[in-house]
């Protein structure tokens, strides 16, 4: 698991570097393809879920803007200012990563700089509740009140996730809820947490390629993302580099 989400965790690190204005994210697609392939890894949003009629065709998600998660690599080029989020999965040995940041491209103004912030910072508010003994709904409403208390919003229709050997196992881990409910979280369990927030209405809808899921109201939106091994003490983040 380690060593899958490392591999992640590189990719996202290269994408750091890549992103500018200018760079389309069907590039950024194929940088990413190439460092998974490298360690003899398999992108795993690539053809997901199998069987499907509109399986994903791309390595990463590129999510752009209003794009709020599950974005369609392809020739878009990324403008100064603009906000994307970069999701990623690779398969290693039978042992799936996943994590997810979103970044900025060129110089960005400080309401956006907000955003992104708020949304990185509910990710570690909903990892520090993340230990044994505490129950999903602990992190679900970390989460959710870090959010809405700085006035954003959470996306409700697409939660955080058990992983391992399947890239989204039990438990689900929305970003809203209650303190004391859901499953109890185990020593070893792993589970991928990832708030998507929302600058206006909670409201989403997919857009026609089947795939990109959109503010309905095209306000500004941010995503972050960390595979976590939870313990008794503070969680282990599998996806931090
Ligand atoms: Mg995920």
């Amino acid at each position: 698991m380690r060593r899958a989400n490392q591999i992640v965790a590189e990719v996202l690190q290269l994408m750091r570097e890549r992103v500018a204005p200018g760079v389309t994210t069907a590039e950024l697609d194929e940088l990413a393809e190439a460092v998974i392939r490298g360690h003899d890894a398999i992108p795993s949003f690539k053809g997901y879920p199998p069987g499907s009629a509109n399986p994903f065709p791309a390595s990463i998600c590129a999510s752009v803007n209003d794009e709020l998660v599950h974005g369609i690599p392809g020739p878009r080029v990324l403008q100064e200012g603009d906000i994307i989020s970069v999701d990623v999965g690779a398969i290693l040995d039978g042992y799936h990563g996943d994590a997810a940041v979103t970044l900025p491209v060129g110089q960005i103004n400080a309401q956006v700089q907000k955003l992104m912030e708020v949304t990185e910072g509910s990710l570690y508010a909903g990892i520090a509740a993340a230990r044994a003994g505490s129950r999903t709904g602990d992190i679900s409403v970390a989460i959710q009140s870090y959010v809405e208390g700085r006035g954003y919003n959470v996306v409700r229709e697409y939660t955080g996730h058990g992983i391992g050997r399947e890239m989204h196992e039990d438990p689900q881990v929305p970003n809203y809820g209650k303190p004391g409910t859901g499953p109890q979280l185990r020593k070893g369990m792993t589970v991928a947490l990832e708030p998507m927030v929302l600058a206006g209405d909670s409201c989403v809808r997919v857009l026609d390629d089947h795939w990109t899921v959109v503010s309905c109201d095209r306000n500004l939106t941010a995503h972050f993302e960390h595979t976590i091994a939870v313990t008794d003490g503070d969680a282990d983040i599998l996806s931090r580099l």
